[in-house]
């Protein structure tokens, strides 16, 4: 097996950390996990090391100067990047590493490490309300934080639906309805040098799924609650 970088890129609440924890738990020896930073406070739970390097702002922008990340980007107000030595860590240990990051980062990577070094999968739920169902049942975002990723996901899914004639920077569209089904796929694609065949729907598919997306999010808005 060579070790490659597995990135997993969704809408917030798509299930990449869930995955990547599935892949994890079921093969360690194969997959092994990139912790981030972030500036985000952590939640309820999380665990300094674990889930992210917690650092602050100064030290965040510290460690961007000292050309310490591989990739970093800006979402919700905070900053999160992928750090080389996590990334080098993990390779140099023989395992593939998972990275779960957001899309600005995933086209980053995708220049630092071309395919075949990297696979690049973006993760989507069935339909946008599964998503914000997901969303809400997690249980980590206030209504307002709700919304805010809500109105990211619509441009981070219509940049997964323009890259899908192209495949620049996602190899693959995952539909995470039935977990287990879902990190099964992920762990046959992580050993599949090209880039998946198109799935002839899927552009229409992701289409539809902004524009419902749309929708949702709209009806969410205090001023459009209101008014209907
Ligand atoms: P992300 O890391 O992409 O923001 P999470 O992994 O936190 O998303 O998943 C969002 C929520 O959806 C979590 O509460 C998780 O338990 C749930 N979830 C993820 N995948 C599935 C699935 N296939 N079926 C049902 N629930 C799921
Ligand atoms: P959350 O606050 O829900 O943990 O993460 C918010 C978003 O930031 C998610 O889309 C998550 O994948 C992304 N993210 C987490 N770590 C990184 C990282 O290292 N780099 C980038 N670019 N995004 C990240």
């Amino acid at each position: 097996m060579t070790p490659r970088v597995v990135v997993l890129a969704a809408p917030s609440g798509g299930g990449k950390t869930t995955i990547a924890n599935e892949l994890r738990r079921r093969l360690p020896t194969i997959f092994g996990y990139s912790v981030s930073a972030t500036t985000r406070k952590p939640r309820t739970g999380e665990r300094d090391g674990e889930d992210y390097y917690f650092l602050t702002r100064e030290e965040f922008q510290r460690r961007v100067r000292a050309g310490d990340f591989l990739e970093w980007a800006e979402y919700a107000g905070e900053l999160y990047g992928t750090l080389q030595a996590e990334v080098a860590r993990v390779l140099a240990g023989g395992k593939h590493v998972v990275l779960d990051i957001e899309v600005k980062g995933a086209q980053q990577v995708r220049t630092v490490y071309p395919r075949p070094a990297s696979v690049s999968i973006f993760v989507i739920p069935p339909s946008p309300r599964v998503l914000i169902e997901r969303l809400r049942k997690r249980r980590t975002e206030s209504e307002q934080e709700l919304r805010e990723r809500l109105a990211i996901a619509v441009r981070e899914v219509e940049t997964a639906r323009a890259d899908v004639p192209v495949r620049r920077v996602f190899d693959h569209i995952l539909v995470n309805d039935d977990l287990d089904t879902a990190v099964n796929r992920v762990i046959e694609w992580a050993d599949a040098r090209e880039a998946g065949r198109p799935v002839p729907d899927m552009a229409a598919r992701l289409a539809d799924f902004v524009r419902e997306l749309e929708q949702e999010a709209g009806q969410l808005r205090p001023s459009a609650r209101r008014s209907t």
